[in-house]
């Protein structure tokens, strides 16, 4: 089922776009939970992390190297940062369509709540 996010990467609603390529999308969280705040979000829908398949290695892997670019970008690569697939309830996922939060700029904590 398409979400939110399908609506911004038809540009049927508005978002801070970082990055985007024929794959993925990144944009700015619109609830920041850190000084920066984005996500990283492949273009397929794809609705929780259980639902990976094999063939989606790819698509994971240019995930992770899109957040790496942009922390750079963004000026946190050096000061370090906290990448997070939330996976369902118990994870606190609120969009069904997965997302790598890329979070920095401040001090994170750990544990996480
Ligand atoms: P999660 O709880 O892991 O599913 O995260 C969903 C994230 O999407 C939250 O951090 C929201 O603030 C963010 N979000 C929801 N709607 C939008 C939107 N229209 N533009 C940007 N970020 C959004």
């Amino acid at each position: 089922m398409s979400t939110i996010f399908t609506k911004i990467i038809n540009k049927e609603i508005p978002a801070e776009i970082l990055f985007e390529n024929e794959n993925v999308l990144a944009f700015r969280d619109i609830n920041p939970q850190a000084p920066i705040h984005f996500l990283v979000i492949p273009k397929k829908e794809i609705s929780t992390l259980n639902d990976l398949e094999e063939t989606d290695k790819d698509i994971v892997g240019e995930l992770f190297i899109v957040a790496k670019n942009l922390a750079k970008e963004e000026g946190i690569a050096d000061s370090g940062y906290r990448t997070v697939f939330n996976c369902n309830e118990d994870g606190a996922q609120t969009v069904y369509h997965i997302h790598l939060h890329v979070l920095g700029g401040r001090q994170l904590n750990w544990p996480p709540g």
